[in-house]
């Protein structure tokens, strides 16, 4: 096809900046809600609560009783690449927050209709409310200490990306994955789910200082019945979970889950590592249902890699790679070995 003419150079307006920007972090309500619970768990919050309506394409609240935001840092809040978790490029590079970029409440606000409210403990609560970029005053309100931000109409000013989300139920099943994964990832945190006024998903605080009992809770009694618990100290690696026994292995990859120092990752180190270890008791194309947990010196992994911070980069990756081959051998030998005992001779 012939290409147009060229037309002339020119800079794009700044609202359409922030569109095309905006759509690179929010795709749909599960990536709105993962990068609101990113910013109530990097607050310190202990209990979250999360509302939503159609899927989250109503509306996505989550709530939190985390540090709150001053009152007259709302508006920045907001702002493009603003934010109070890094100051530096040193600071970059150890960055232990879940977000930093200050991006995602400036994204949802350009692309939806924000409300937040929030009180810091000690001061007054305060709500501030944009749409389509444009900010309101910031004004005095009732509030818990702590913030609660709600995200209505997702794409109304984009009617082309509205067309493109599913079906609530979708949409819904989406969202009920994130949260799920916030919940293994963080298993000193209370969550609640709500969705269309019902109440879908409620964990209380793990106080298992191995957070196996959250796993377990979260996966449910049909992958816990048939999975073996895991707890291995290597060098200064951590690594704990539930990994199925071979008999529980399925053609489809249903339970996979990596968890690195709290961050739900993708990581084909850790995955290929555990599939070594099933090598041996593992036919065919099945596939190992595990959820592991790793923790290692922030030191010793990147996690500044991948925009969303779903991919981490280990310093010495065969080593993390060996390490979690040992860990998953050691108990499916074990669990092989007591079904050998068993069986008659
Ligand atoms: P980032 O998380 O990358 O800093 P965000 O746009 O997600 O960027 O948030 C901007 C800033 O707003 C954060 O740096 C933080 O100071 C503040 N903030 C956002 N959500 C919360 C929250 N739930 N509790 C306290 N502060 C928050
Ligand atoms: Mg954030």
């Amino acid at each position: 096809a012939l290409l147009q003419p060229q037309r002339p150079i020119r800079p794009l307006p700044d609202v359409l900046i922030s569109q095309i920007a905006a759509g690179e972090v929010i795709e749909r309500p599960a990536s709105a809600l993962r990068e609101l619970l990113d910013n109530a768990i990097d607050a310190g919050a202990r209990a979250i609560t999360v509302r939503l309506e159609q899927g989250g394409m109503g509306y996505v609240q989550v709530e939190d009783d985390g540090c709150g935001i001053p009152a007259e840092e709302l508006p920045l809040a907001l702002l493009r690449h603003a934010t109070s978790k890094i100051a530096d490029l040193d600071e970059l590079h150890h960055a232990a927050h879940l977000g930093f970029r200050g991006e995602a409440l400036a994204a949802m606000a350009a692309v939806a209709e924000i409300e937040i409210i929030s009180r810091r403990a000690g001061h007054d609560g305060a709500r501030i409310q944009a749409s389509a970029g444009q900010l309101g005053p910031v004004q005095p309100t009732a509030a818990q200490p702590g913030t609660r931000v709600t995200l209505r109409q997702l794409f109304f000013n984009l009617p082309a990306r509205r067309k493109f989300l599913k079906s609530p139920q979708t949409e819904y099943a989406w969202c009920a994955d994130v949260f799920k994964r916030a919940a293994i990832a963080h298993p000193h945190l209370a969550l609640r789910l709500w969705h269309d006024g019902q109440l879908k998903l409620q964990f209380d605080r793990d106080p298992s200082p191995h957070g196996l009992d959250r796993l377990a809770a979260v996966l449910g009694e049909s992958f816990s019945a048939h999975a073996l618990p895991l707890t291995a100290q290597i060098g200064p690696l951590t690594v704990r979970g539930l990994v199925c026994k071979p008999t529980a292995a399925r053609a489809r990859a249903d339970v996979q889950h990596i968890i690195v120092n709290n961050r739900w990752v993708r990581d084909r180190t850790v995955a290929h590592g555990v599939r070594a270890a099933y090598a041996d008791v593992l036919h065919g194309a099945l596939q190992p249902q595990y959820a592991l947990l790793i923790d290692l010196p922030s030191e010793l992994v990147d996690v500044n890699v991948h925009p969303a911070k779903s991919e981490v980069r280990f310093r010495d990756s065969s080593a993390v790679h060996q390490a979690v081959r040992h860990a998953v051998e050691k108990v499916l030998a074990r669990a092989v070995g007591d079904l050998a005992l068993l069986a008659p001779h």
